[in-house]
C-alpha cells in the first residue's frame, strides 16, 4: 500500500495546527470542488485527495495513528474500531468548513441540484462472525442487494446508441442564473432538472434511471481480533450514484456470536475450565481447547474455585495495532453430584480426617 503523505497533499508542515489544517483544506476544497470544476477528474481526484487528508489530520485522533504508524496503521488499525473515517461525522465537518460556499452541500447529500450527480446512499449490513472466526479472522462472502448502474446504458439513462442531448435551456450547465434585486442567483435548470442533459430515448432496461436493483456478491477480509459493534467500511461498495455521482460506501457492521464458556473483555479472552476437588487440592496439567488451539494449562495445587490462570499473549489480536490480549483461564471447581461407591467411601474417609484434625 502506498504511504500517502497527507501533509503534503494538504500543503502543510508536520507540526500545522488544527486551524491552520482547516484553512489549507478549505482552501484546496473551495479550488477543486466538484461544483466548481464539472466534467474534471484530475479536479475530482485532487479534491478527494485532500478531503481524505483532512479527515485524518483534521481528527486528533486519526493525526496521532496516522504520525505514529503512517497510512498503514489506520488501515489495519487506528481506523479500524471507528470506521465512520468517511461517514456521517466527518461529512459534517465538511459542511461546516463548507456549506457556505457551496450553498447546501451538493457532494453531500444535499438536494441543490436535486436530480444532478450524486453520490449513492451508503449502506450498512449486519455479518455475524463465530469467536474462532472472530479470533484467527476469515474470508467471507457477502450477498448484497443494491441500487446498481444499469449495464445496459452504462448509466446514462440514454437508450444504447444514442446519447442525451444537450439541455437547450441551460446549455449543459444545469443551472440557469437569474436576476433577484441586486443579487443574481443560479438555480438548478427546470428543464433538465439539473443534469444538463435531456434523455430522449430512454434505456429500456432501467427506464432511464441509469442504475437498476442489482445483487453482488462481495468477497470481504475480516482481520483477526474484531469484536461486535466493529464496522468495516468497503468503499465504492453502496449504492451506485446518481447521474454519474460517485456509489456510496457499505458498512460491515460485526456481530460475534456468544459461545457458551467464553467471554472477552477488551483483548483478554476469558475461558471457563472444569477441574474436580481432587485436581484443585493436587494441582495438575490440564489440556484445553481454546481458539488459539489445544494449550496446556497447569493447575496449581490448592486451587480456589474461580482462581484464574493466565496464558500470556493467547487472547486476541489487538485490532487497532500490535500484540495480542491474554487467554485467562477460569477454574470452575465441580462438586460431584453423583458419587461412585468407592468415591463416597474416599470422601468420607476425608470427611473423617477433617473431623479428626477439627475441622
Ligand atoms: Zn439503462
Ligand atoms: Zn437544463
Amino acid at each position: 500500500m502506498q504511504n500517502k503523505d497527507y501533509y503534503a497533499i494538504l500543503g502543510v508542515s508536520r507540526e500545522a495546527s488544527t486551524e491552520e489544517i482547516k484553512k489549507a483544506y478549505r482552501g484546496l476544497a473551495m479550488k477543486y470542488h466538484p461544483d466548481r470544476n464539472s466534467d474534471n477528474p484530475e479536479a475530482e481526484e485532487k479534491f478527494k485527495q485532500a478531503s481524505e487528508a483532512y479527515a485524518v489530520l483534521g481528527n486528533s485522533e486519526k493525526r496521532r495513528i496516522y504520525d505514529t504508524y503512517g497510512v498503514e496503521g489506520l488501515r489495519n488499525g487506528g481506523g479500524f474500531q471507528d470506521f465512520s473515517f468517511f461517514s456521517d461525522s466527518v461529512f459534517s465537518d465538511f459542511e461546516d468548513i463548507l456549506g457556505n460556499f457551496f450553498g447546501f452541500g451538493s457532494m453531500f447529500g444535499g438536494s441543490r441540484r436535486r436530480n444532478g450527480p450524486r453520490r449513492g446512499q451508503d449502506l450498512a449490513m449486519e455479518l455475524s462472525l463465530t469467536l474462532q472466526e472472530a479470533y484467527n479472522g476469515v474470508e467471507r462472502e457477502v450477498t448484497l442487494q443494491r441500487e446498481e448502474t444499469c449495464p445496459d446504458c452504462k448509466g446514462s439513462g440514454s437508450r444504447p446508441g444514442t446519447q442525451p442531448e444537450v439541455c437547450p435551456q441551460c446549455s449543459g450547465s444545469g443551472q440557469v442564473r437569474r436576476s433577484q434585486g441586486f443579487f443574481s442567483v443560479t438555480t438548478p435548470c427546470r428543464m433538465c432538472g439539473g443534469t444538463g442533459r435531456i434523455i430522449k430515448n430512454p434505456c429500456e432496461t432501467c427506464r432511464g434511471s441509469g442504475r437498476i436493483r442489482g445483487e453482488k456478491k462481495l468477497s470481504v477480509h475480516i482481520p483477526p481480533g474484531v469484536d461486535t459493534g466493529n464496522r468495516l467500511r468497503m468503499a465504492g461498495e453502496g449504492e451506485a450514484g446518481h447521474a454519474g455521482g460517485p456509489a456510496g460506501d457499505l458498512y460491515l457492521v460485526l456481530k460475534v456470536e456468544p459461545e457458551a464458556g467464553f467471554s472477552r473483555e477488551g483483548n483478554d479472552l476469558i475461558m471457563d475450565v472444569a477441574i474436580t476437588f481432587a485436581q484443585a487440592a493436587l494441582g495438575d496439567e490440564v489440556k484445553v481447547e481454546a481458539p488459539s488451539g489445544t494449550e496446556r494449562v497447569k493447575i496449581p495445587a490448592g486451587a480456589q474455585p474461580g482462581q484464574i490462570v493466565t496464558l500470556r499473549g493467547k487472547g486476541f489480536r489487538n485490532v487497532n495495532g500490535w500484540g495480542r490480549g491474554d487467554l485467562q483461564v477460569v477454574l470452575r471447581v465441580r462438586t460431584p453430584e453423583k458419587l461412585s461407591r468407592d468415591e463416597k467411601k474416599l470422601f468420607q474417609s476425608l470427611r473423617e480426617l477433617e473431623l479428626a484434625n477439627g475441622g
